[in-house]
């Protein structure tokens, strides 16, 4: 859900400067990319149930562990991952990869999201290169709803993305010298993103495998996680438990003491 930024101050007249600015008041996550599994034809596996190609990987890649691909004790698919997460069997999970695009989130969020290492990849809009005097922003949940915080927020922002043009402007000719158009613009810019707040909206695709969405979304959807990125890893939960139910279905969503979304885990760090 986005709103458009109001009010802006007419006595600062801003010829980049994109109006109305849109306000994201949640992330948007949209799914690239899901495994595609290939059953070589000399090891079927006995399959049982439904699944989707995540599971069914993740399946063959534990039942060749053992040579069980017979399936002797007639589980599931959703029942053997069951039980790989309860062994602790984690790296099973490691070779089904799930892309994900992820928009409308601030960079305070995505400077935390980066931290996760282990079985991630990232890349993230550049604020060298992208002309940020069209930013979107991110209202932080706890503003939500209440206007005189909403409208001392907006204000700020307001600012910061004016004094971000205005730096870009004056930077451009401080380095006219500098031949290389595509180069100045890259040293204005990289220096006028020191005045945009941290509320400034970015996108970033992550791509990372089940054991590695685990450990983040544990981390990130508990009760102690910041708001906007425990916002964010609800929702990614939600989309990863669609895609691949029996990989995420230990996990509970609850509404905490604060009144807000969280989840808590059967299976801790598999
Ligand atoms: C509520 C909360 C508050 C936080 N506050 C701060 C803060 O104030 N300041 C701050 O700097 N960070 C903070 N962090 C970030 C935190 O310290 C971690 O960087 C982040 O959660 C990523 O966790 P990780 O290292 O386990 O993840 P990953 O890098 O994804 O690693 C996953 C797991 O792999 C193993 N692993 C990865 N790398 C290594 C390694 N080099 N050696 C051995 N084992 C490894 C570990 O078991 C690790 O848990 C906070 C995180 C949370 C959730």
């Amino acid at each position: 859900m986005c709103r458009a930024l109001s009010g802006v101050d007419s006595r600062f007249p801003i010829p980049h400067f994109r109006f109305p600015t849109l306000i994201y008041l949640e992330p948007r996550l949209s799914i690239l990319s899901r495994p595609a599994f290939a059953e070589p034809s000399h090891l079927p596996v006995n399959w049982i149930g439904e699944s989707t190609d995540g599971e069914r990987l993740a399946e063959f890649a534990g039942r060749l562990c053992y040579m069980s691909q017979r399936n002797p004790a007639s589980r599931t698919t959703r029942e053997y991952l069951e039980n790989i997460k309860r062994q602790g069997h984690g790296s099973v999970l490691e070779h089904a990869n799930y892309s994900v695009l992820i928009e409308g989130v601030s960079r305070s969020l995505t400077h935390e999201l980066v931290r996760h290492r282990a079985g991630w990849a990232y890349s993230q809009l550049s604020q060298r290169y992208v002309d940020e005097s069209v930013a979107d922003f991110v209202m932080p949940p706890a503003i939500i709803g209440d206007d005189a915080l909403e409208t001392a927020w907006r204000t700020q922002v307001e600012s910061a993305q004016r004094s971000y043009v205005t730096l870009v402007e004056e930077l451009m000719q401080r380095y006219a010298w500098v031949a290389d158009k595509v180069h100045r613009r890259k040293m204005a810019r990289e220096a006028a993103r020191a005045v945009l707040p941290n509320a400034t909206e970015t996108k970033i695709v992550a791509t990372a495998n089940i054991r590695a969405w685990r450990t983040m979304l544990e981390l990130r959807s508990s009760e102690g996680a910041e708001m906007e990125i425990r916002r964010f890893a609800l929702t990614a939960l939600r989309l990863l438990q669609a895609e691949a139910p029996a990989m995420f279905s230990d996990f509970e969503i609850y509404t905490a003491e604060d009144r807000r979304e969280a989840a808590r885990l059967g299976f801790h760090k598999i």
